[in-house]
């Protein structure tokens, strides 16, 4: 007699589960949070808690001393349903498969709450990038690329600048891939120079996205952004963009924290000052015009925006108490644990979350993409009229998500996100 029980599948792994703490257990928590509201595609729901391909490859190079150093590398692919899939690569000496399994679902959730056809991934190699030369950090980057050539390719899997890495770093990739390839496939990777198919705008689209929504939500709570004071956490790529526009709106940045120093001025930092100041010393420390602050009095500071735009895990119970600000816009992926968003929701802080506050970059990503497919380029005041654009309609569909169920926008951008998703699951069925 044949067995009536079913298999049911195999258990979560230990890996995946929530009781993993770090970024991805947040993760899971924020799928447990969203899956009462997703109907019928409920069913469907397990797709989320487990990334589709995960792949940890050895990245050995010559050191130029002559020894050898072998680094772990990662690329985890999290959800292709909707399109190829498509997130950044991190040099960090911190960097975890569970970090970067966060990260490549955060990737899923962002492109899907914005609405661009791809689906998520991330990628990474834990290491210090600052203790290696140019032509070790080349090195690391071709053998890393060659190492995950197997599973990406303009249309499987789309890489991307994140932290400590850049148009260079791009350029390595695509001419590795290329090479291995032979062929020409400058889709390969976004961020590149221009020169190589890169996208006007690029640079700057996700600091522009994150001014954009700020807008948005500080029209929404009537706030006045030209009157409003700034407090931003990363002076890189995200935050120094922020901080520009904002001030260039005429806000206030009146303290900025990077990973050496906490600067403050209560009348508004210099911003072009500070900008000109890391683009020749690499840190805001040791800026003149500004009083220094101890790295955790940073919380505390007087402000009506706070901007979290360095790593995940920044925001926590620990010091969500002392938030100032009215509205957090989270331009780093997984600033906020989901103890640090109960407390900011019952303080009545609007936070605006990361998968939509700094979709921008992978939109204007996407919009690289498509021209490198085309081969036909199109004006910055275009790309950036299109990245305002999408921007704006995908936090209004979020924003009346958050009034009609009365969640939290995060909750809200992962109700419009799984159901996109979810619904593509259901559409394609399972294969075979
Ligand atoms: P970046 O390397 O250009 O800058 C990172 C900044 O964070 C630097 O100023 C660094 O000093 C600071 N920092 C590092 N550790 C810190 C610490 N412990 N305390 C305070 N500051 C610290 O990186 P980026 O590209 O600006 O990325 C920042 C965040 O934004 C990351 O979470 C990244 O995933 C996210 N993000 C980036 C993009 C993009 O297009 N670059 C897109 C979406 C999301």
């Amino acid at each position: 007699m044949p067995s009536t029980s079913k298999p049911s599948g195999s258990a979560l792994p230990s890996y995946l589960q929530a009781e993993h703490l770090g970024p991805w257990g947040i993760y899971l928590q924020q799928v447990d949070r969203v899956q009462p509201y997703l109907g019928d595609l409920e069913r469907w729901v397990e797709t989320l808690r487990r990334p589709k391909r995960m792949l940890i490859v050895d990245v050995p190079i010559h050191l130029d001393d002559g020894r050898t150093a072998h680094f772990e590398g990662y690329r985890v692919q999290h959800n292709t349903s909707r399109g190829p899939a498509k997130g950044g690569v991190r040099f960090h000496q911190d960097v975890t498969l569970s970090e970067v399994m966060a990260l490549a679902a955060w990737m899923s959730i962002k492109n899907a709450a914005v609405n661009v056809p791809f689906g998520g991934a991330k990628g990474g190699i834990r290491v210090d990038p600052k203790q290696l030369s140019l032509g070790e950090l080349e090195r690391m980057t071709r053998r890393y690329t060659s190492e995950i050539g197997i599973i990406i390719g303009p249309t499987k899997d789309i890489p991307a600048p994140d932290v400590n890495t850049n148009e260079q770093v791009m350029a390595w990739m695509m001419d590795t891939y290329c090479m291995n390839e032979g062929s020409s496939a400058t889709g390969v990777v976004t961020g590149k120079p221009l020169d190589l198919g890169g996208s006007l705008g690029r640079r700057e689209a996700t600091g522009r996205g994150v001014f954009t929504v700020g807008q948005e939500a500080a029209r929404h709570i009537g706030m006045d952004v030209s009157k409003a004071r700034l407090a931003v956490q990363g002076f890189g790529n995200v935050g120094s963009v922020a901080a520009k526009l904002f001030a260039q709106a005429g806000a206030r940045v009146v303290a900025v924290q990077d990973h050496s120093a906490t600067i403050y001025q209560a009348s508004g930092l210099d911003v072009p000052a500070l900008l000109a100041y890391v683009a020749r010393f690499g840190t805001v420390a040791g800026f003149a015009q500004a009083e220094v602050l101890a790295h955790d009095r940073f919380w505390d500071v007087d402000c009506d925006i706070l901007i979290p735009a360095a790593l995940e895990t920044q925001i926590t119970q620990a010091n969500a108490g002392r938030i100032q600000a009215r509205m957090i816009i989270e331009g780093a992926n997984g600033p906020t644990t989901p103890q640090a968003d109960d407390i900011l929701l019952e303080r009545n802080v609007l936070v605006v979350p990361d998968v939509i506050a700094n979709a921008g970059g992978v939109t204007v990503s996407y919009f690289e993409w498509v021209q490198d497919f085309s081969s036909y380029f199109w004006s910055e005041d275009e790309i950036n009229a299109r990245l305002v654009r999408i921007m704006q309609q995908a936090f209004a569909g979020i924003w009346q998500v958050a009034q009609e169920k009365k969640v939290s926008l995060r909750t809200a951008a992962f109700i419009v996100a799984c159901q996109r998703i979810l619904h593509a699951r259901e559409l394609r069925g399972l294969y075979p």
